[in-house]
């Protein structure tokens, strides 16, 4: 193989610790990095360079909406495009004769940014809240199944299943469809299912201001079912409890109870 035919791979500068004063010039008012040499051929570099200098971390679990614009992400989608045609490239599939490979590498693209992993890229989903504070306020406990589907960071696999959202309500309530589109958009992200159930449970506190979360996760994993082990029937499930459904065993008994009723009817 000549020179010229081989793919020359360039060190992340980001991630082999060059610093941004000696490799990257400062565009439009210090917010996006570009390199020196080549100003914004390719934001998702810029992009990451603003993160880093910024101290943002950008792990597949975290979003990073504040720093893309809804025009970056169909340029983001170009890039990634240009990417995964490298990939298909490298795995030898003709994409320019397989009829069912032509478009592959942005059919990837579009589905990551948009689909598989667009709880990075969206805001958090606009959760309006109504008082509940009057003499008659509702006092129970509320559980709210949602269906999730989200990816594991280590094989980009499919993890899906349940969520269970329990909550004594604060002086708020918020709209029950609000719920699921919360922990929905912290699945749509590459995730531990761990950390997934940290995630919904800290975010439904946020929006709530309740202290008193539980959250219950029953998932099956892809990269159980389709590799490795090769489990077509096992399930995971995690759990995290905050304030009462910790420390007062009569609500955790409660929230329990109330997710295996719902488990044997929805099954
Ligand atoms: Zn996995």
């Amino acid at each position: 193989m000549t020179d010229e035919h081989k793919r020359v791979f360039k060190p992340d500068p980001v991630l082999s610790g060059i610093t941004a004063e000696e490799e990257f010039v400062p565009v439009d008012g210090h917010k996006l990095y570009a390199k020196k040499d080549s100003p914004g051929k390719y934001l998702s570099e810029s992009l990451r360079s603003r993160m880093h200098l910024d101290g943002k971390r950008f792990w597949a679990g975290d979003n990073i909406s504040d720093y893309i614009t809804e025009s970056d992400r169909e340029h983001l989608i170009n890039e990634a495009t240009e990417a995964f045609e490298t990939v298909l490239d490298t795995l030898l599939i003709d994409r320019e004769n397989d009829p069912n490979s032509k478009g592959t590498a942005r059919r990837l693209a579009k589905m990551y940014y948009n689909e598989i992993m667009a709880g990075r890229y969206d805001p958090a989903p606009d959760a309006t809240a109504f008082p509940n504070d009057s003499a008659d306020r509702y006092e129970g406990m509320l559980v709210v199944r949602s269906e999730l589907r989200s990816m594991c960071s280590h094989h980009h696999q499919p993890v899906s299943g349940v969520a269970y959202i329990g909550i004594i309500a604060a002086e708020k309530l918020i709209g029950l469809s609000k719920y699921t589109r919360i922990a929905q958009w912290c699945a749509r992200r590459g995730t531990l299912q761990e950390e997934l159930c940290n995630d919904i449970a800290r975010e439904i506190q946020k929006a709530t201001d309740s202290e008193n979360v539980g959250v219950y996760l029953r998932m099956t994993h892809g990269c159980c079912e389709n590799r490795g082990i090769m489990a077509h029937d096992s399930s995971t499930t995690t759990t995290v409890l905050k304030g009462a459904f910790n420390k007062d065993t009569g609500t955790k008994k409660e929230f329990f109870d109330t997710l295996s009723l719902q488990e044997s009817h929805t099954r």
